[in-house]
């Protein structure tokens, strides 16, 4: 420290700040003011992945995604991993005794469910994911935010067989599926994750 500002200090002068370090001050407090903003978008997007169903255990895994559709409110996500196990229990699999649920979630807010139907002619089987969007399509909504899907194995997250794959990308690549488990922990995927480079409606229009 010099003379003249020890002088200051025992004078109780308060020191003199530049103009130009007053306004290199000023956006570096902007800049650590975005930083801090994006900071939380990402702990906000990263909360959001590994979020757990009330009452169960911390989910094992989770990959986060971007998606330029709006993320859904929690309390939403959470109405919809309930409604997917609920599905599970309505699934009709007297050949495969493979349960499984799913419950997709609209831009709108409402929630459409689904249970794997199966039949004596087994190739006419339907899966629960698409028992659920069909259902949706069939009332007039074609927006999806997210699907979730539920099933008995304990040991691994269910996922989707590869035809539910391409009918969840024929609505859109960019929006979420919860992978869950009876115990209702999850991961979150997006469509293109499970289905990378995939062949939409819009591909068509490419010719
Ligand atoms: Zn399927």
């Amino acid at each position: 420290m010099c003379k003249c500002l020890r002088k200051s200090h025992r004078l109780g002068l308060k020191k003199e700040t530049p103009p130009a370090r007053r306004a290199s001050e000023e956006i570096g407090t902007r800049y650590f003011r975005v930083l801090l903003f994006l900071r939380r978008l990402m702990e906000t997007r990263e909360n959001r992945t590994n979020r757990i169903i009330s009452n169960c255990s911390p989910v094992e895994s989770a990959q986060s995604a971007t998606s330029p559709i709006p993320p859904a409110e929690p309390e939403d996500i959470q109405r919809l991993l309930q409604a997917c196990h609920k599905a599970k229990e309505s699934a009709y699999c007297p050949y495969s005794n493979f349960r499984v649920g799913s419950a997709l979630l609209t831009s709108e807010g409402k929630i459409y469910s689904g249970c794997n139907v199966e039949n004596a002619c087994y190739t006419l089987g339907i899966c629960a994911e698409r028992t659920a969007i069909q259902k949706a399509i069939s009332d007039g909504c074609r927006s999806f935010r997210a699907i979730a899907i539920a099933s008995d194995l304990t040991s691994e997250f269910i996922t989707p067989c590869g035809a539910c794959r391409q009918v969840m990308r024929e609505f859109g690549a960019d929006w979420d599926v919860y992978l869950t488990k009876p115990n209702g922990t999850y991961i979150v995927k997006t469509v293109r994750e499970l289905l990378p480079l995939s062949f939409g409606p819009e591909d068509l229009q490419k010719m």
